[in-house]
């Protein structure tokens, strides 16, 4: 009802408080200060560098951008030691999501999905008529790549596997992933959304970007909007086998990627110190949501991401009824079936005091 007072008509992407814009939560919570902790959005902001080369790009609004984004690739291809052919750029890792399922997906295909993941490799199986295969999760929750292996049919067409996974913050070992795919069929896709990428700091845990040079089926995505801070404007890439990389070329609109994300991007990757900046500002909030979870003994997944998942043993809905009252916007988790789990975005350090504060109000 809250939210209908400011959105009379609901969208898919407007129904929860959590998915509501700051500006709109504010009237919606009549506050003046409101900590967004549900969209797993970097807090530092991208560094100046970045911003003035994105106000350079500004002076040429009058004309279309690089339709494949040639500049960006080189930069992105040396840095992963791929070739250019094996890398296209995308509207964000969503719109590379849905392009994937528009190349590749028919009617009565079927995709296999981990239960616990990402909700948009659901929708975009959704978008193109084909059939949701879903695959338990491990007891504590990180994805099972036997449970898929068991599902696979022929009418099998992609697999989502999201490494780090989005909202557990939990790894798949690098270890398990070379065998899971040697027993992959190869007219099977496997897509590693690798979104958080940068944040993983388990020792187990690398990209999977070296298993396309192997001659796996597997396709790599990357965003923008995690720690490099560009979420505004768009912009995400894939890394595949350059048959795959050139069939989604032939889907996709030919300017998806903007001239300001484009220019943005890159001068994001070449400041790999700000990258640095942002993996350590994420880490101290880390700590410190790990010792206030320990504190109330709640029981917190080790993330790999800028989010954590935490079992608080009691109903979550409540709490975050609590929390949204003290102006703090976190995820539930019930459309998975978790109705004792939230997930937490680490926010800035004035995010993560409010957050913390509030907490130990509310038990
Ligand atoms: N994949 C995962 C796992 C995500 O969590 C997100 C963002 N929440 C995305 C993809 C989409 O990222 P983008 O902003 O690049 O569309």
């Amino acid at each position: 009802k809250l939210v209908r007072n400011v959105y009379p008509n609901l969208t898919p992407y407007t129904c929860q408080l959590a998915d509501l814009p700051i500006e709109d939560l504010k009237k919606v919570l009549n506050k003046d200060k409101v900590y967004k902790l549900s969209f797993n959005e970097s807090p530092l902001g991208p560094s100046s560098k970045v911003i003035e080369a994105m106000q350079k790009s500004l002076l040429e609004l009058n004309l279309y951008p690089d339709s494949t984004g040639e500049e960006l690739k080189e930069e992105i291809s040396r840095m992963e030691g791929i070739d250019k052919s094996q890398l296209l750029l995308s509207n964000g890792a969503d719109d590379l999501i849905v392009l994937l399922a528009q190349t590749f997906l028919e009617l009565e295909d079927e995709v296999i999905i981990p239960q616990i993941t990402f909700v948009q490799y659901l929708a975009s199986t959704h978008l193109m008529g084909a059939k949701p295969v879903f695959a338990p999760m491990k007891p504590d929750l990180s994805i099972d790549l036997k449970a898929i292996l068991e599902r696979i049919t022929e009418k099998t067409k992609l697999i989502f596997l999201c490494n780090p996974n989005n909202p557990t913050g939990t790894i798949i070992p690098d270890s398990e992933i070379e065998a899971f795919l040697q027993e992959v069929p190869s007219n099977v896709l496997v897509i590693i959304d690798e979104a958080y990428h940068e944040y993983a700091d388990s020792e187990e845990y690398s990209s999977s970007v070296k298993y396309v040079d192997k001659g796996f089926p597997v396709f790599v995505v990357r965003t923008f909007s995690k720690i490099y801070s560009l979420a505004a404007v768009r912009i995400g890439y894939g890394i595949g086998d350059a048959r795959v990389v050139d069939a989604i070329h032939h889907v996709r609109p030919p300017f998806n990627v903007n001239a300001v994300a484009q220019a943005g991007a890159l001068a994001a990757l070449r400041d790999q110190e700000h990258v640095e900046q942002a993996i350590a500002l994420n880490q101290k909030g880390k700590t410190q949501l790990y010792e206030l979870f320990t504190e109330v003994g709640w029981k917190y997944i080790n993330t790999n991401g800028n989010f954590i998942f935490v079992d608080m043993g009691r109903d979550s809905q409540e709490i975050f009824d609590s929390l949204a009252e003290r102006g703090i916007i976190v995820r539930t988790l019930t459309g998975y079936g978790l109705e004792h789990s939230l997930r937490v975005s680490i926010g800035d350090e004035e995010g993560i005091h409010a957050f913390i504060q509030a907490i130990k109000e509310i038990i």
